[in-house]
């Protein structure tokens, strides 16, 4: 199964992605995870995105789709696999139905995480992330166990540069702008899945589930 979660950020995309990846043994691919490690490493990739990431800007089509091409070029993702904020815009869309067809597969369902933005502004402005493993919580709809400290690996929780008010609002006009088209992509293409991204985790989950025929 190759499976596309779409929707804006603070859709709870990432939170989906890693439980279904986990129980399901799916590989997750997310570009913002990608980036994020990049820019903790200094690499040449991480400099490039950095000053874009910061002001909620989306990094140039080149380098994030020359990212995912790396990782579809090493093994393990062919059986099923997740790309979670990927793609952003529908050049980055047609560049991943290629690399997909060069390795003789092909999407099977695009999951649209529907979300009103006063949701996505609450959830963002709330979250807290692990600086070692990138695990995410909520302050009041995901605390973690001991405050400030992750329930995965005992990291440091810190809120994300890109989660502060500034760059939330830009991220969701980015989004508006630039990523929107990519559902009715997906929907010409009969490939898309609405479920919605409003409700509690739990419940999303379910229906993400019910949505992949799981
Ligand atoms: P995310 O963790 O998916 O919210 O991504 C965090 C940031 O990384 C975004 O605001 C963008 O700056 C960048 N990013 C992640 N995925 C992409 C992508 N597919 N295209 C362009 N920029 C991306």
């Amino acid at each position: 199964m190759k499976v596309v979660f779409l929707g804006p950020p603070g859709a709870g995309k990432g939170t989906q992605a890693v439980r279904l990846c986990r129980e399901e043994g799916i590989t997750h691919m997310s570009t913002g995870e990608m980036l994020r490690e990049a820019v903790k490493a200094g690499s040449e990739v991480g400099l490039k995105a950095k000053s874009y990431m910061d002001s909620g800007a989306l990094v140039p089509d080149e380098v994030v789709i020359e990212i995912i091409e790396e990782k579809l070029n090493q093994t393990g993702w062919e059986e099923s696999c997740l790309f979670d904020g990927f793609p952003r815009t529908v050049a980055q869309a047609r560049a991943l139905e290629e690399m997909l067809k060069s390795h003789g597969s092909a999407l099977d369902h695009v999951i649209y995480l529907e979300t009103s933005p006063e949701v996505a502004v609450e959830r963002l402005g709330g979250r807290l992330t692990c600086r070692n493993c990138g695990a995410n919580f909520h302050i009041r709809n995901m605390p973690p166990r001991r405050a400030g400290v992750c329930d995965e690996c005992g990291g440091e929780l810190c809120q994300r540069d890109d989660d502060r008010p500034e760059s939330v609002q830009n991220r969701l006009k980015v989004y508006e702008a630039q990523t929107a088209d990519l559902i009715n992509y997906y929907v010409k293409k009969g490939l898309l899945r609405r479920v919605s991204g409003d409700l509690q985790a739990d419940q999303v989950y379910t229906k993400v589930r019910e949505a992949l025929g799981l």
